[in-house]
């Protein structure tokens, strides 16, 4: 669908009042004229040769009085109505938003993705604002006003009108000439200030390093010299473009009309084409003609603006959902089984293949292998962040696309490194995991979770609320997240061990919660310290995507393999310092 397309669908709902508002708007620029036209048909009417028709007169005056009025009514309601429109369009969008993310795949919430969101629900919402409530009326005055007094001038006299609109040709002239290569430059334009945003980055988020090893001069050079492109750049492109506009927008001028109007109306009169009070008319009207000419280009940069984040909100709501399922079924036990599965996040890269597992219940298995083995990819496909694309995922018996989300995650919990916390009371955050869940359970999971004591800690206890009066650290954040997942108490927990070494100052804490945590459950658990996983029941070493090999500790040791030497590396680096393994060095 294109931008244009997707502006007029997504703008569907309000287009009714929007049709509303602009036949108002229309009452509104028609009438703005009025007051103007009455006063040259009364100077017409006073100049003219014997004496002035008294009714006549008064009919004029009462005309503009209640043009006057029409003009304020109709602009007031015009605007009233597309801002409640836009107040309308703004909530309908965001809460279309709402409830597609809320469908969308847990996986789909990358960085990338969730700046996206960001953008989606903020920024393109309001330019669409600009456009509804301010931009299209505006455009749509700026076009209709001089249309009608187009109108007006040619019942006055036609000949003079075409006098009055010579300097539009050679306004658009010279405007074409402006706009040639224009969609280049703009290009340029754009590389040019993405290389400096870029300099800018860099200068800033090294500013550690670079300070450190005396690199300042240097950096700062680049970020000078990316300036100094820019400034060459802009400078050779706009100088000549300022002339040309400069002068385009002159022949367009009010004074540049008067003087046509008045050097053509004196041609007239002097010819006698025209009586002289007939000039009038042009001179109060005419000089306005090409008013939408200087708004026009603004107006229509708004639209394309709004078009292309119309666009962006229409891509978001397009973003593909998790198909739940018509009539979910009901899980029996929580045996874990992946038969066959395979997976790929864009159709071509197959990041996991074949990968069969079975999990008894109460069964711990640690996922080891390099970085980028899919170890996260595969954790993430029990709780169904992703569907597979071959094979099955299995709970108690039943494909976990076929469970339904609410029923799943009672069934499935997890703790992932990137913790989520929601600007929202500690307790609520905690509750999360079980809604409706009283204090003293909530409170019961944080105290084993070892974060009790924190909380309480704060201004306002559990009801301190995060990001405002609650400011956690990594570390507690993710016990704050270990308890949600306590409270949730799902049979069968997916984790990612390297939570617990995330924050060196809490790492025991965490250690401590977890254990609380993993107790007696089914888990499935990313490893990262190979010393912590020496007593699991299986030990899945991925290699490329694949199961490489598979085992317990003790057997693949003796396998001498790729477990083995991983653990020969691992253990010499845990005696130069215990808390570097492979992992960490990376
Ligand atoms: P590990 O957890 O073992 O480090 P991952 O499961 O994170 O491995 O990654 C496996 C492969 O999948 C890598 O090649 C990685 O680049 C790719 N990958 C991971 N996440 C995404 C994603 N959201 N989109 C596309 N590719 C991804």
């Amino acid at each position: 669908m294109s931008d244009r397309a997707a502006l007029m669908d997504l703008m569907a709902p309000i287009r009714g009042r929007v049709v509303a508002a602009s036949a108002l708007q229309v009452v509104y620029a028609v009438s703005a004229l009025v007051p103007f036209v009455c006063v040259a048909e009364l100077a017409r009417e006073l100049l003219a040769p014997g004496p002035p028709d008294g009714a006549r007169v008064w009919t004029i005056a009462a005309v503009a009085i209640g043009g006057l009025l029409v003009r304020f009514l109709a602009f007031g309601a015009a605007g009233a109505i597309m801002h409640f429109a836009d107040a309308d369009l703004q909530l309908h969008l965001r809460r279309r938003m709402a409830a597609h993310l809320a469908r969308v795949p847990l996986g789909w919430f990358t960085d990338r993705n969730s700046g996206q969101v960001k953008k989606a629900v903020q920024d393109d919402v309001r330019e669409m604002h600009h456009l509804v409530a301010h931009a299209l009326l505006d455009l749509l005055a700026a076009v209709v006003t001089p249309l009608a007094a187009l109108a007006y001038l040619l019942t006055v006299d036609w000949r003079l009108t075409l006098v009055t609109l010579l300097p539009v040709p050679l306004f658009a002239v010279a405007f074409a000439v402006m706009m040639r290569g224009f969609g280049d430059q703009m290009s340029r334009w754009a590389e040019a200030n993405e290389r400096i945003n870029a300099a800018v980055v860099e200068f800033v988020r090294g500013i550690a390093v670079i300070k450190t090893f005396g690199q300042t001069q240097r950096s700062y050079r680049r970020f000078a010299e990316a300036v100094d492109d820019f400034a060459d750049f802009f400078g050779a492109w706009v100088r000549p473009m300022l002339r040309l506009s400069g002068l385009s927008m002159a022949l367009i001028s009010p004074p540049t009309m008067l003087l046509v109007v008045l050097a053509g109306g004196a041609l007239f009169v002097s010819q006698g084409w025209l009586a002289a009070p007939d000039v009038l008319p042009f001179a109060l009207v005419g000089v306005g003609l090409t008013a939408p000419f200087l708004t026009l280009d603004m107006g229509s940069m708004r639209l394309r603006r709004a078009a292309e984040s119309a666009g962006k909100v229409a891509a978001l709501l397009d973003s593909p959902v998790l198909p739940e399922p018509e009539e979910p079924v009901a899980p029996e036990g929580s045996r874990v089984e992946f038969r066959g599965v395979g997976f790929s996040y864009d159709g071509e890269t197959q990041v996991l293949r074949e990968i069969d597992l079975v999990m008894e219940p109460g069964m711990v298995t640690a996922l080891v292998g390099p970085s980028g083995s899919g170890k996260s990819t595969l954790a993430k496909l029990l709780p169904r962040f992703h569907d597979v694309t071959e094979g099955a995922v299995l709970i108690g018996g039943q494909d976990v696309r076929a469970i339904g989300s609410d029923r799943l995650y009672r069934h499935v919990g997890f703790v992932f490194q990137e913790v989520q916390l929601l600007r929202a009371p500690v307790a609520a955050n905690i509750a999360l995991g079980r809604p409706g869940a009283g204090t003293e359970e909530i409170e019961r999971a944080a105290r084993a979770a070892q974060i009790h004591d924190r909380i309480l800690a704060l201004p306002r206890g559990y009801d301190s609320v995060i990001g405002e009066d609650a400011h956690l650290s990594g570390g507690e954040a993710q016990r704050v997240s270990i308890a949600r997942a306590l409270l949730a108490d799902a049979p069968i927990l997916v984790l990612d061990e390297a939570t617990a070494f995330a924050d060196p100052e809490s790492e025991s804490a965490i250690q401590d919660a977890l254990s609380t945590l993993i107790a007696g459950r089914t888990l499935l658990v990313i490893a990262h310290r190979l010393s912590t996983i020496t007593g699991a029941d299986q030990i899945l070493v991925l290699d490329g995507g694949a199961v490489g090999e598979r085992g317990v500790h003790a057997d693949l040791l003796a396998q001498d393999g790729p477990y083995a030497r991983q653990w020969a590396a691992y253990a010499r680096a845990s005696e130069r310092d215990w808390t570097h393994d492979e992992e960490v060095v990376r």
